[in-house]
């Protein structure tokens, strides 16, 4: 599911890719949807048919192989390039070996995240962030993930998704949040600093972005679909947010099916 934001005033524009045909789901708001899974799930690297997929959407052999699967993706800080050990050198040269964002957001309220500079806003929309600010540039993922786990200390870094889809968001003054933390990690940003270089960490001042999500009506109560339990997710379409359908009849995350064949009607 492709999501790119509004222009103007209008909320974010959600695309479902179902093979060669894209489905505008904005216009299908308040009309019924029916997704069925067919049982095929094709692995996003390689396109292998995998009986089940691993880490959102990899086949197995995958899922051991790739760099992108390891987890020092997650978990930036333990980056082990250095070591000699990194499952694709040349893959990790053009992902990790390049400068990463640190951002706060407010998704469920305010956390604090980290993003290549080319993923913004993506990255956001696709956490249902209905603010987001990034504060400052690094030279490597690594260094970012030093910088988040900092942050980590005085912010959350995950999504309550819950709360998110409920809408109770309440809007925060992203720049004070900013100014506030900067002081008070002051210390550890300088030694972050004295480890990676003077120039390492860079705080930009950039505006604070403002995301709407084509919602209708938000969940009372979350239920949670899933095509492993059951193939077929059916309802009115009440909303989109995330990675998100919000259907009368319960929640689905699309992005934990990326590689199932999906029937769209
Ligand atoms: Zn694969």
């Amino acid at each position: 599911m492709a999501i790119v934001p509004g222009s103007g005033d209008a909320p974010a524009q959600y695309t479902l890719r179902a093979g060669e045909a894209r489905l505008d789901l904005n216009a299908r708001l308040g009309q019924p949807l029916v997704l069925r899974h067919t049982g095929a799930i094709a692995c996003t690297h390689c396109g292998r048919a995998t009986k089940k997929s691993f880490a959102q959407g990899y086949c197995y052999p995958c899922f051991k192989k790739l760099a992108q699967c390891d987890t020092c993706i997650v978990k930036p800080e333990t980056c082990h390039f250095d070591a000699g050990t990194c499952r694709e050198p040349e893959w990790a040269e053009r992902h990790c070996f390049q400068p990463h964002v640190v951002y706060l957001a407010n998704s469920s309220g305010l956390k604090v995240g980290i993003t290549r500079a080319t993923q913004m806003p993506t990255r956001w929309l696709d956490q249902g962030a209905i603010q987001a600010l990034p504060i400052m540039e690094v030279d490597t993922r690594q260094q970012s993930g030093f910088v988040e786990m900092l942050f980590k200390e005085q912010v959350a870094d995950r999504t309550n998704w819950r709360a998110m889809l409920k809408g109770e968001v309440e809007p925060l003054d992203l720049i004070a949040e900013r100014d506030r933390l900067m002081a008070s990690l002051d210390s550890g940003l300088a030694g972050l600093r004295e480890r990676f270089g003077a120039d390492s960490l860079r705080p930009l001042d950039a505006a604070a972005l403002h995301f709407d999500y084509p919602v209708l009506e938000h969940p009372q109560k979350i239920v949670s679909h899933n095509f492993d339990k059951q193939p077929e997710v059916a309802g009115t379409l009440l909303g989109l947010k995330g990675q998100y359908l919000l259907l009368d009849t319960g929640v689905i995350n699309l992005r934990k099916f990326t590689g199932y064949e999906v029937c769209v009607a």
